[in-house]
Formats: C-alpha cells, structure tokens, sequence
C-alpha cells in the first residue's frame, strides 16, 4: 500500500477513536468507592477519644431513699446501663467518675455526700435523680433536709420526678454523655 494511503487509513483510525473517546470510560472499580463508603468513617482523633470517655464512665451509687429503687432497675437487665458502658456499680468513690444521688440527703448525711464526692478523681460528674436530691422534694421544709444537692455539691444533670422512671435515669446518663463530649478532652 503506498504511504499516502496508509497517512489516511491510520488518520481516520485516530479521528474515530477521537469521536468515540469524549467521554471517560467508567471505572471497572467503581464499586470499590462504594464499598469504601460504607466501611470506612472519617473522624478527629480528640472525638474518638471523647466518645470513648463518654462510653466508659464508672457510676457511683449513692442511694438514699426511694429513688434509689429506681436505680436498681435501670441497673438490672430489662434498662440494662452495662449498654452506656456502665457494667458495675462502684462502692469506692477511688474507682468512680459519675455520683448518682438517688433520694433525699438529710443534713446528718450531707458531709459523707461532700466527702465521698471530694474523694472521686477528676474529670467526674453528678446526677442529681428525683426531686429531693434536685430540691428537697416533698421534704423541702423539713429542718433536717438539704433543700437540693446543689448545696453542697456541683451537679451536672437533674432528672425530675418522684421517682423518676429508669428511662429517666438513662435519658440523663444520655445528657452526660453529650456533656462530656461538648467538653472534649482537647479544651482539658
Ligand atoms: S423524690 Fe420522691 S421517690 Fe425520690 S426519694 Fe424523694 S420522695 Fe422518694
């Protein structure tokens, strides 16, 4: 074939592999991105560290009255907190970083209350639960009750009621969390 003619034939080649080429040929991996998206997820260092701390919290068990029932059974298997990361309750306040106080604090009681929770290590947060420990309750006139832990303590989450039910006690636990992670351990 004379060379003219073979310019030609590999021109045209050329010009219609241009025309068929506009557009990209789509990935044969494209499912990889997929894929991808749905394993992997993108965070900060300081949000992980935070979400864990918020999921590892050792509450303390400071039941003084009624109430303190009600954080039996948020603590028994049908509320189950050992789901938040809170598998036991501590006796020591050493060992503890969450002081739930379940009930009413009498006066007599409130140094052992301000004791034990000068004893827990830092960072470490308090729930108030039910309306004597938010503010004497029904016995708010009495000359012998604290008329709200606030008196004697910093307290972080109130949760109403008289009693409130576990799913209070849970709601407020939620509370904690969030508080902890608005904190971030990257402002401590
Ligand atoms: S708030 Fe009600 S249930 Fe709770 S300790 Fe006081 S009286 Fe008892």
């Amino acid at each position: 074939m004379p060379l003219k003619e073979i310019d030609i034939a590999e021109g045209l080649k050329i010009n219609s592999l241009m025309e068929a080429s506009q557009q990209p040929i789509p990935d044969p991996d494209k499912w990889l991105d997929e894929e991808i998206r749905r394993n992997v997820l993108i965070t900060t260092v300081d949000y992980v560290l935070d979400w864990a701390r918020s999921r590892s919290l050792f509450p303390l068990m400071f039941g003084l009255a009624c109430c303190a029932f009600e954080m039996i059974g948020a603590a028994a298997s049908r509320f189950d907190i050992a789901r938040f990361g809170m598998d036991i309750f501590r006796w020591s306040p050493r060992q503890a970083d969450l002081m739930i106080v379940a009930g009413t604090l009498t006066w007599k009681m409130a140094p052992a209350v301000k004791l034990v929770y000068e004893q827990m290590p830092e960072p470490k947060w308090v729930i108030a639960m039910g309306q004597c420990a938010i503010s004497g309750g029904p016995f708010r006139e009495s000359y012998s009750v604290v008329p709200g832990i606030n008196r004697i303590i910093p307290v972080d989450v109130y949760v109403p009621g008289c009693p409130p039910r576990p799913e209070g006690l849970l709601h407020g636990i939620r509370k904690i969390h969030e508080k902890i992670i608005r904190e971030s351990i990257k402002k401590a």
